[in-house]
């Protein structure tokens, strides 16, 4: 899901940190939900916000696809996402007033909106204005996934935030802090998950599409041990093995519950299982 524009027509041309003040708060949307409807399927779901959804509304990852999320391939990789509402076209969890039921396990783009997320090498990760670079994205409410054009893909990198100045018609914005406006507790566990799951998520990409040679593929087994059975086959992947790939993530990140407790663990443990079944650890 990418589309190439400057991040100068998107944003006021200034990247964030964590700690900077951004000119992104609308107070409590006064009546708005401009932003909750006609997505389609950008509002993509990360294993956080799938915990969040099971564990915070005691829903199973298969009850939430009854009809509150759907899967959609996104760059090769079958991802979640919020579905919309047949007739509407607005998020299953937007109530008849126009607020989000949800607001508590609501998911991390929700969080971010109308802020946005620029992936960058490592090293360049650090306060800079933004110099016409190409970027990708997905549209509208996502903005989570941007990284400069002309940089390599890598496993290792950072992120800072942008604020998207066409998204929101809220007049008037006050300034907040960026810790603040995301909401979100524990921001260095997060921050860094977000960075792991990115360039991860990049790795299987790049993997899917046979930008490098395909190691064997285990799954993990029914009780969630590593002693799953293994593809037999070196190469690059045919269509059952892209198949088994995407079946290895979304079982092992989305559809098997997590426990109440510390995400990130659960996270690291799964993150680390799925790396050594592809052949990345
Ligand atoms: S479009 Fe802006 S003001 Fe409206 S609900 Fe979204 S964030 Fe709030
Ligand atoms: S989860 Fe809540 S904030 Fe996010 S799109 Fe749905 S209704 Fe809006």
């Amino acid at each position: 899901m990418r589309r190439h524009v400057s991040l100068e027509e998107i944003s006021d041309g200034r990247l964030y940190g964590k700690n900077d003040m951004v000119r992104a708060c609308t107070g409590d949307c006064r009546g708005c939900s401009a932003c909750c409807g006609g997505m389609g399927n950008s509002v993509i779901l990360d294993p956080l916000d799938i915990y969040r959804l099971t564990v915070g509304l005691g829903l199973t990852f298969e009850e939430l696809m009854a009809d509150k999320i759907e899967l959609n391939v996104v760059d090769g990789v079958i991802l979640p996402n919020l579905k919309m509402s047949t007739g509407n076209e607005t998020c299953a969890f937007l109530d008849e007033a126009g607020r989000c039921s949800i607001h508590a396990q609501r998911p991390g783009i929700c969080r971010l909106f109308p802020l946005g997320r620029y992936y960058m090498p490592e090293e360049e990760a650090k306060p800079m204005a933004v110099s016409g670079s190409r970027t990708e994205d997905s549209p509208q409410r996502s903005a989570g996934s941007f990284r400069t054009e002309d940089s390599p893909r890598r496993s290792a990198g950072g992120f800072r935030y942008f604020l998207q100045v066409h998204e929101c018609p809220m007049p008037n914005k006050t300034k907040v802090k960026v810790s603040k406006w995301i909401d979100t507790p524990e921001l260095d566990r997060y921050e860094r998950f977000v960075n792991d799951w990115h360039y991860f998520l990049e790795d299987v990409q790049k993997r899917l599409e046979a930008e490098q040679p395909c190691a064997p593929i285990r799954q993990p087994a029914e009780d969630g041990s590593a002693d799953g059975a293994e593809s037999e086959r070196r190469g690059q992947p045919t269509d059952e093995e892209a198949r088994k790939i995407n079946l290895l993530l979304l079982k092992l990140f989305f559809a098997r519950p997590y426990e109440e407790g510390d995400f990130y663990a659960q996270f690291e443990e799964r993150l680390a299982f799925a790396k050594e079944a592809l052949g990345f650890a």
